[in-house]
């Protein structure tokens, strides 16, 4: 039985739970049972800090400390909620900066990490924590996500969880998961209740309407503000103590770290108001002359400084409210969620605008999101494989179709970034350090002791040794009637066939999900509001028209924005056209939306049979994107022009940068920088087609002109042609490139002339193209040669402007003949 946790990974705390006996509970290692904060540091040594141990080296030391990741997640660095962001974090904090792939890095003393990345650090050592506090492994986990989190974000806390070596079974949204904590999962047909989730935490101010039908849970709308939260009040409580110490210490000097010593106090004077109505704050030793900040500060004080801010959380509630076309007391509850909503005005207000019998005020608000995703752990009936999305089964180890692992890959950490990384992994991927021969610290397994006997049990064991009773719950859910804990996934109680408390909720698409089509502009294919997984995909068809060699792309955006480029890129499915598939075709796009809204997509060109695309997130920012489609599609040209000149080495070189491009258009990040990328791609390209031209002139000189040629001349194209052709074997570019240009130099000093009667000749001993005309200039060629050897002047210049002549004609032939270029084709909107 595997076993998963459930993780609030929070902008400012995160909370880890599990199932035991069938019910929720939060896996704790602070004293009071709430958060760690999301926070992960390096000393000044490069020691690793996580959690309230990053909290406290603040004051030390801020530019090696980073907190609210959570925001910067699956961005790029321009997107608008970044820039917001960090003007948020304010001065004195990491540097953050944007990556080579248009992302977000952040700066801890000489490493640079991805906020994924950092999530990783995060996540694994809350894993690593619940391990050893349980003595058993969890090799997946449930995690939570905002209900407005798109899915670049998901994908991004998704690809978080696997760093930290879980199998991710869900992204769950926070909202569900508070309403599955407060057992709100389960509402029969008639029965349908309208909820109004109010979470306040430490940064951000989430708020959504949900109804809940027969196992159905729909959004019915978000709102709030996602730069508001916990943080604002202690600055104000701050701002307050600070006032009264300047007031009584005139002329005293403050030192960097005080203000946030008295921040840290404000926010510990501020939660204790939530249970006192009034506190002491002391501060000693501050500034040069190390003045004491003691204050006694009541709650209706603390309400004065917060009461605005707290109003427009209010506000912002009822615009959500009436966002979803409800009125106030269309709420059947309120849930209080986020620390900050245990403050006692934010309670009284809800009371007063919902109703006071609304209001769910018995569950921990900093917990009940951790609750809940650990509450979904046991409503899942199975497992979808990574790989092929596949169904698998709970108790696989990995997948039955394709062996992707359905369990977290243990992980190792970088012993000098700390970054965590697969057990096999060679260097390490923020500061390529070596990992090769770390091998990962498994927990000691703690025995099992047996509820029945007391004996302790073997680890593994399923039965106890000694009476033979049951070790190990279901990993389901505890029926209330009879007590029994079920197995995971199921609705009734397995044993007196009671209804379980909660029933697995489907959730609905906060935005639409479109392709782009031949116009720039986005085609909706799933709707904002549609529920998922959905049953059976969502089928359209479109026309798309092309020739052999074009590239079809299929590329989805999430949002309902035009043009298509105008919204988030969700990832791109690319086809190469064929003969079989140009010409103008029906092309039908399947879409399904997973559990996660994880979307696959498939596609059939008149009638054939479905293909499935590797559907690649992680997407480019736009221009990269283009840049990588021309480039990649000048590579393409190239290749097929001129493959079968190429030599072996050269087609591999070129290959291997094609197909980077083309990960690029797919939107998957090309694992180096891509401004380097796109300017070694063209480089490249320029290169070859230098030295391909160059080899051209160094066979088609000595073999049709030689006797026009100066001697050394001659010689030294006989010289370069082989020089060119061992350096292209060896795709020695660099030294082929200096040959190319000296060929060049010879071409020029010959001449434009010689060049003409050298094409034109060339032209005439291949068959083929034009018959007549390579007759009519071998004849002049013929010509040319007698009157050279003759020694008549006159006849061989003659000669050779009739030659020069037919070589206009000779364009034109070639002209008609050239490969046309391959084209990025889109789907076209059918007729209609
Ligand atoms: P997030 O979801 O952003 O990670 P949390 O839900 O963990 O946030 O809430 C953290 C915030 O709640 C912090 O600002 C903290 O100071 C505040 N908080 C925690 N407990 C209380 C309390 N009893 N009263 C008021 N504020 C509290
Ligand atoms: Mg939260």
């Amino acid at each position: 039985m595997r076993r998963t946790l459930g993780i609030d990974l929070g902008t400012t705390n995160s909370v880890v739970a599990w199932l035991k006996d069938g019910e929720p509970e939060v896996v704790s290692d602070t004293p009071e049972g709430s958060g760690n904060p999301s926070a992960v540091g390096l000393t000044a040594d490069d020691g690793l800090l996580v959690g309230q141990e990053a909290m406290n080296w603040v004051e030390r030391d801020a530019t090696r400390v980073i907190t609210t990741v959570k925001r910067l997640m699956g961005r790029q660095f321009k997107d608008e909620k970044v820039q917001q962001a960090l003007g948020r974090m304010g001065d004195g904090g990491p540097e953050i900066t944007e990556g080579p792939d248009g992302g977000v890095l952040i700066r801890l003393g000489e490493y640079r990490y991805t906020p994924v990345q950092i999530s990783a650090i995060i996540l694994r050592r809350l894993k690593r924590n619940a391990e050893a506090r349980l003595g058993t492994e969890f090799g997946r986990a449930v995690i939570t996500a905002p209900a407005y989190f798109g899915e670049r974000q998901i994908a991004a806390t998704r690809e978080a969880g696997r760093l930290a070596g879980f199998h991710v079974v869900r992204v769950l949204s926070e909202p569900t998961s508070a309403a599955l904590a407060h057992g709100l999962g389960r509402a029969t047909e008639e029965d349908i209740a309208t909820v109004l989730v109010y979470d306040l935490g430490g940064g951000t101010f989430d708020v959504s309407v949900l109804t809940l039908m027969a196992g159905v849970m729909d959004v019915l709308g978000v709102g709030g503000d996602n730069l508001l939260g916990g943080t604002d009040f202690d600055n104000s409580l701050a701002g307050h103590l600070q006032g009264l110490l300047d007031a009584r210490h005139p002329g005293h000097e403050p030192w960097p770290g005080d203000a946030a010593k008295i921040r840290k106090a404000a926010e510990r004077a501020k939660i204790d108001l939530s249970a006192e109505s009034s506190t002491e704050v002391i501060v000693p030793a501050l500034g040069a002359s190390g003045v004491v900040l003691s204050e006694t500060v009541d709650r209706k004080e603390f309400e004065a400084l917060v009461s605005d801010r707290i109003e427009e959380t209010v506000r912002l509630a009822l615009r959500t409210v009436a966002g979803a076309s409800l009125r106030p007391e269309d709420m059947d509850q309120v849930l209080l969620v986020g620390g900050s909503s245990a403050i006692p005005l934010v309670r009284e207000r809800l009371a007063e605008v919902f109703g006071r019998e609304k209001l769910r005020t018995d569950m921990d608000p900093m917990t009940c999101v951790a609750l809940g995703a650990a509450v979904q752990s046991a409503l899942v009936e199975e497992l979808e494989c990574p790989g092929c999305r596949a169904a698998c089964p709970l108790d696989a180890d990995a997948c039955p179709e394709c062996a992707a692992p359905l369990v977290g890959a243990p992980t190792v950490e970088c012993p000098a970034c700390h970054v965590p990384a697969p057990e096999d992994t060679e260097a390490c991927p923020v500061c390529a350090s070596d990992l090769t021969g770390l091998v990962v610290e498994r927990p000691a397994p703690s025995p099992v002791v047996c509820k029945e006997c007391a004996e302790e049990n073997d680890p593994e064991a399923l039965e106890c040794d000694l009476c033979g009773a049951a070790l190990r719950d279901g990993g389901g859910l505890k029926c209330q009637k009879c007590a029994l804990v079920n197995h995971p996934g199921l609705a009734w109680c397995s044993h007196c066939n009671t209804e379980l408390p909660v029933a697995a909720p489907s959730d609905v698409t906060p935005r639409a999900i479109g392709v782009r089509t031949s116009d720039g502009t986005l085609e909706i294919l799933i709707e904002a509001g549609t529920r998922y997984p959905t049953e059976q995909p969502v089928r359209h068809d479109f026309q798309v028209t092309a020739d052999p060699g074009d590239m079809l792309e299929i590329a989805l955006h999430e949002g309902d924005l035009q043009p298509a480029e105008r919204n988030d890129l969700c990832g791109v499915a690319l086809y190469e056209m064929t003969e079989g598939t140009a010409g103008t075709k029906v092309l039908t796009i399947a879409v399904h939306l997973d559990q996660d809204r994880s979307i696959r997509v498939e596609t059939r060109l008149d009638g054939a049979s479905f293909s499935a695309a590797a559907f690649r997130r992680n997407p480019m920012p736009p221009e990269f994107r283009r840049r990588a489609r021309e480039a990649h599609g000048r590579f393409q040209t190239f290749l097929a022009d001129w493959r079968h000149e190429l030599t072996h080495a050269e087609n591999a070189v070129l290959a291997e940068t094609a197909t980077a491009l083309e990960q690029v258009v797919r939107g998957e990040a090309p694992g180096r920088s891509l401004d380097t990328l796109l300017e070694e791609a063209d480089v490249l390209l320029e290169r070859q087609q230098n030295i391909r031209s160059a080899s051209a002139l160094s066979y088609r000189y000595p073999e049709h002109v030689a006797d026009l040629m100066p001697q050394e001349d001659l010689e030294a194209m006989r010289r370069h042609r082989t020089a060119l052709r061992v350096a292209r074997e060896a795709a020695d570019f660099e030294r082929g490139h200096k040959i190319a240009d000296e060929v060049m130099s010879i071409r020029r000093r010959l001449g434009t002339d010689l060049f003409r009667v050298m094409n034109a000749l060339s032209f005439a001993s291949h068959n083929g193209v034009n018959a007549a005309l390579q007759q009519r200039i071998q004849e002049a060629g013929d010509g040319l040669t007698e009157a050279v050897h003759r020694g008549d002047f006159a006849g061989a210049d003659a000669a050779k402007s009739r030659i020069t002549d037919l070589y206009q004609e000779v364009r034109r032939a070639l002209d008609e003949f050239s490969t046309p270029e391959r084209k990025t084709v889109h789907p076209r909107r059918m007729a209609r």
